[in-house]
């Protein structure tokens, strides 16, 4: 019997117990990869998704030293909610009881399938009471919108509280019946296959009675709502985006989730901020980051031109001209305050970086031999060349060159960990579905 608390992270890994850093952050990737939901057939879609969710949250523990302790004095008990321990409660329980089943799951033929599941809860599951269930939405923004803010309007379709019954779902009088099917436990309990020969009992609401225990006869039922108790209805919501949002920014349109007649408030509809890739800017936090392409006479001798299109649609000149001017070499950085993202609340904006990216002319572009005579003429003249030891070698030899794309050649194979084909520390922690699309 496999429940959340049996879970070894470590196995899901496929990593032992003494795994460093870079071996659990190789193995996450390897994982990640083959179970992205992506790479797998339709049908083994769901599995590989919550499999995916699972190995990304077992990093998430394991990749973070005090998370990691954490779960090696506790397990996974240390996550629980409300468990009196350290708060920490992304839906790990959820995943893992998806996964493998909370307490009652099993594998087949092991017992356990007499339809206890759905009684050790101790009775129904009805929610009574209390706020209704945030709904959360992605909401996709561009750049250009975060930037400078933006009001949409949209028609929204929910479940209100049918007026004509008050959400009680029958006519006036009427008694609802207590329903056969769940023997009025509102729930039943039914198996899902989660995996080679693995399946998870799980409870689900009673679908004769929607999860209430009783219902009404069909004659008994409300006219307006027939017996759902609710209708649905069309609502047009504003959602605002101040200058400056963030990605994962919550936006909250409080209380117009669906209602729901066994709530004492409807819900929240939450719309979380997704920040679309831009083509010409990079983002961290108020800042923005760009190229600046110039060609090598520009690098050399300056200019005065619009360097690049802001997210107003501003053109952003720059000047920098001989004699006073700089030379801009390659992968230098130029700093512009104050025209970076908007910072909410505030009238101030954060800065843009601007990364030198000189274009070199073509080979062989001088055609002759004067053209070389000439750029060399107008060129700073040739300093003697200085060695690290100091002196000219005496023994030379002339060798040729191939040109090669980058250093993932270099030490490849080797096991030597400054080989230049390891993927760099880069700070993509958590982010684990970042890696895997790739
Ligand atoms: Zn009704
Ligand atoms: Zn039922």
């Amino acid at each position: 019997m496999a429940s959340a608390d049996d879970i070894d992270l470590y196995e899901l890994l496929n990593i032992t117990q003494g795994a460093s850093k870079s071996e659990i952050k190789k193995a996450y990737h390897k994982a990640a990869l083959s179970s992205h939901p992506d790479k797998v057939p339709v049908d083994e879609r769901e599995e590989a998704d919550i499999k995916f969710k699972a190995i990304s949250q077992a990093y998430e523990i394991l990749s973070d030293d005090d998370k990691r302790s954490m779960y090696d004095q506790h397990g996974m008990a240390a996550f629980e909610q409300g468990g009196g321990h350290a708060g920490h409660g992304p839906d790990l329980d959820d995943i893992l009881a998806q996964m493998f089943g909370a307490g009652a799951g099993g594998m087949p033929g092991m017992g356990g399938m007499g339809g206890m599941g759905g009684m050790g809860g101790g009775g129904p599951g009805r929610r009574s009471g209390g706020k209704g269930k945030p709904e959360v939405q992605q909401y996709e923004v561009t750049l250009e919108e975060l930037y400078k803010g933006k009001t949409t309007r949209f028609a929204s379709t929910k479940k209100v509280i049918c007026e004509h019954c008050k959400g009680n779902g029958g006519k006036e009088k009427a008694k609802a019946k207590p329903c056969d099917s769940c023997k009025g436990r509102g729930q039943t309990t039914k198996l899902r296959p989660v995996g080679p020969g693995l399946v998870t009992q799980e409870t689900v609401p009673c679908s004769t009675c929607s999860g209430r225990g009783s219902f009404f006869a069909e004659k008994d039922k409300c006219k307006k709502c027939k017996g759902a108790r609710t209708n649905s209805a069309k609502k047009i919501l504003e959602l605002y985006i101040p200058p400056g949002s963030r990605e994962g920014d919550k936006i909250v349109l409080a209380g117009e989730a669906d209602q729901d007649p066994d709530d004492d408030e409807p819900g929240d509809i939450i719309f979380q901020l997704v920040e679309e890739q831009h083509k010409t800017f990079h983002r961290a936090g108020p800042d923005l980051q760009a190229e600046l392409n110039i060609s090598l006479s520009e690098a050399l001798t300056g200019f005065n031109r619009i360097v690049v299109t802001h997210l107003d649609g501003r053109g952003i000149k720059l000047r920098v001209e001989q004699p006073e001017g700089k030379v801009l070499r390659p992968d230098q950085v130029l700093r512009i305050r104050g025209e970076g993202m908007p910072i909410k609340r505030s009238d101030t904006k954060g800065d843009l970086f601007l990364t030198v990216n000189v274009e070199f002319p073509k080979d062989g572009w001088l055609k002759d031999q004067a053209a070389v005579d000439r750029v060399k003429a107008a060129l700073p003249p040739q300093e003697p060349v200085t060695f690290a030891t100091g002196e000219t070698p005496e023994v030379v030899d002339e060798v040729d060159f191939e040109e090669v794309e980058n250093l993932e050649e270099f030490g490849a194979g080797s096991d030597d960990p400054r080989a230049g084909g390891e993927w760099e520390d880069d700070g993509d922690e958590a982010q684990g579905a970042q890696c895997a699309q790739q």
